[in-house]
């Protein structure tokens, strides 16, 4: 076997080990896992959201709680006002009447504003809890995928690592320099040889100039020049 014959034919094992990574890579069996996993960290991204927004709405709370005794003890303070003050005119018991209305609305607002935190809260709690049932649901799911994909995953490792041994024992028979060209043209033309077929190359079907014919029959090593493959014949 000359030396483009055993590139070609470690070309074959290096194939097929490739595939078989690319097949563990493509596993249904891992893309289940890895959706189950990005859905689980959605889940806890949205309990950490929903834990943020009670901390929040707990502070407005506490907040809102100071606004009502503040605005209580003002109505206390304006009803004693209005005891020992009483209104004379018509116009003072308007201004009283104003004012009073003032505090009532601040209470009333405050009040409303009390309520909706109440009734968003209860929403809130009814979603975490929902979440929660649901998390406990995915996680069991997802430790029953890992299990099954780990028997996969075993398995599809010791056929690549066999592989990996073959194209590792092919290598070391290979001419150094031969072998480095193979890996750079791999990088943008896989695989990187290509037969000789028709007066071809058949990796992109392009036809060669006569004088490159004669150099890829002599056995030289011929790149095409369209997709940048070695030649062999
Ligand atoms: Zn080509």
């Amino acid at each position: 076997m000359n030396q483009l014959e055993q590139l070609w034919d470690y070309q074959l094992a290096d194939v097929e080990a490739d595939n078989a990574r690319r097949e563990m890579a493509q596993s249904p069996q891992r893309k289940k896992l890895l959706q189950l996993r990005d859905l689980i960290k959605e889940q806890q991204n949205f309990l950490q959201m929903i834990d943020d927004e009670r901390a929040a709405m707990l502070d407005r709370l506490t907040v809102l709680k100071e606004v009502v005794t503040m605005s209580e003890n003002q109505l206390q303070q304006f009803h004693d006002k209005v005891t020992s003050v009483p209104a004379q005119s018509v116009e003072d018991a308007q201004n009283y009447v104003e004012e009073m209305q003032a505090l009532i609305d601040g209470l009333n607002e405050s009040d409303r504003e009390i309520r909706r935190i109440h009734q968003s809260a209860e929403e809130r709690d009814r979603r975490h809890r929902e979440v929660l049932l649901n998390a406990v649901k995915l996680k069991t799911e997802f430790d029953e995928q890992r299990e099954s994909y780990n028997v996969e995953y075993r398995e599809r490792s010791k056929k690549i690592k066999e592989l990996q041994a073959i194209v590792d024992a092919k290598e070391k028979d290979l001419d150094p320099k031969l072998l480095a060209k193979y890996n750079h043209v791999k990088e943008h033309a896989v695989p990187p040889m290509a037969r000789l077929v028709d007066d071809r190359c058949s990796g992109c079907n392009m036809t060669f100039p006569s004088s490159v014919l004669r150099e890829i029959k002599a056995g030289h090593e011929v790149e095409c020049e369209t997709c940048g493959r070695m030649i062999i014949l």
